[in-house]
């Protein structure tokens, strides 16, 4: 609607986040035949499930559900919690964090918001920008700048290991810290590629921030501390100067809205405050919920002991269905698979670009991501992604099995059709 305002206009116009979200809950409501390959929901894990329950009941019984619920909190998070959250990570992670350190968030999806736009935009000192180290990346950063021009982006080299495995690296030849960017955001475990920063790489990125006086802001959503699906040794490490977020929503819990920032406290105090402005405060069922499991160490067991291995295996046999439908004759390869919840698919040579082929599945009741969505900040076209897809495995092996199936097949046609 033109009467809107320019940042209205920015904010609910349409774009790639509300259509996968859009497409999301309508195949999860309506379409109950539909094949999810295209979400970034949790898996339902039986023991995790139990474990919520469990809780749920806990809390009932001992009356702490009623004062959860009737309380507002302060709008950095509950001080109990910040408390337990920072004792943990000092304990558990060996980071030198306070509860001046801890800020819990209505999400990471709107912590991102708050900071991108804290750091970035019109400035005294003309604009700065949000630098994004490693393309692709996450679809839901892509349309949260409020100004034109906010974020900017580095392709990345792509090392080819073999005829079916590739991986991206950062190319710090290319990567160029000029004095308009306030920030490197990067995703580890990257959404959509499952790709995990090596060590070398992570502090590369630190020592570029660090000299040049900015944060280097990491996404752990799927990675460390919970619920850890990383399938290497390397773990990202914070340190004064870096933001971290931490996310409730996939260890099963998307539904209570609920993440954690890590940062220094001029950041933190930032943030509480447009916490409060824009939310007042936080829901508190996800700090309820998790605050003794951080106490002891389940939390962090539960993601090792349970949820990466989950995904470990769904990912090991998402790979099996895919090489056996796809077979030899094709040019395709997948993104080595280092963590998180996804295939990341490289179909070299396709004839049509992959948003045709996203909608040609979905008419065959199959729901992936098309891999041009994960390509922003750039000046320039990058084709490469047109020719990618993201892939889900958490939902029932059934499932993925017949929606790979499918994939193979539609893509096998588009070839003959050529
Ligand atoms: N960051 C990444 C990399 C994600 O994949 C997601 C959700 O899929 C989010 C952030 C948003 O998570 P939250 O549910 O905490 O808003």
């Amino acid at each position: 609607m033109s009467s809107f305002s320019t940042i209205g206009q920015r904010l609910a116009g349409p774009c790639g986040i509300q259509e996968l979200m859009d497409d999301l809950g309508e195949a999860l409501s309506l379409y109950p035949d539909m094949r999810m390959l295209g979400g970034g929901q949790p898996a339902a894990i039986p023991q995790v499930q139990a474990l919520w329950r469990q809780r749920m009941q806990a809390m009932l019984e001992e009356g702490s559900l009623d004062r959860t619920l009737l309380n507002y909190d302060p709008p950095a998070g509950n001080p109990q919690f910040r408390e337990t959250f920072a004792a943990f990570l000092k304990r558990e992670c060996g980071w030198e964090v306070t509860s001046e350190n801890i800020v819990v968030m209505p999400s990471s999806q709107s912590a991102f918001f708050l900071l991108f736009n804290l750091l970035a935009g019109e400035t005294l000192q003309g604009k700065k920008r949000i630098l994004f180290p490693l393309l692709p990346d996450y679809i839901g950063y892509a349309n949260q700048a409020l100004t034109e021009g906010q974020f900017t982006a580095c392709l990345p080299r792509i090392s080819e290991h073999g005829p079916r495995e590739f991986k991206y690296e950062v190319d710090f030849e290319r990567l160029k810290i000029t004095p308009d960017i306030a920030a490197l955001c990067v995703s580890c475990p990257t959404n959509p590629t499952g790709n995990v920063l090596t060590e070398t790489e992570f502090y590369q990125l630190r020592d570029l921030a660090r000299h040049h006086g900015i944060p280097l802001m990491i996404d752990n959503a799927y990675g460390h501390p919970f619920p850890d699906v990383i399938h290497g040794p390397f773990r990202p490490r914070w340190e004064p100067g870096m933001i971290f977020s931490i996310s409730l929503s996939k260890v099963g819990l998307p539904g209570v809205r609920t993440s954690v920032v890590v940062a220094d406290p001029a950041i933190v105090k930032a943030l509480s405050n447009m916490n409060a402005v824009v939310s007042l405060a936080n829901g508190n069922v996800g700090q309820a919920l998790v605050g003794p499991l951080l106490r002891d160490d389940t939390m962090l067991r539960l993601g090792r002991e349970v949820i990466q291995p989950f995904y470990k295996k769904r990912s090991d046999l998402a790979k099996g269905i895919l090489t056996q439908a796809l077979g030899d004759d094709l040019p395709w390869a997948l993104h080595a698979q280092e963590g998180a919840f996804f295939l990341w698919l490289w179909l070299k040579d396709l004839p049509i670009p992959a948003a045709e082929l996203y909608q040609r599945l979905k008419a065959r009741k199959v729901l992936v991501i098309p891999g041009h969505y994960f390509a922003f900040g750039l000046d320039e076209p990058w084709l490469h992604p047109q020719q990618c897809l993201r892939l889900t495995y958490s939902q029932p092996t059934t499932v993925v099995q017949e929606g790979l199936e499918i994939l193979a097949d539609e893509v096998k046609k588009a070839r003959a059709e050529a």
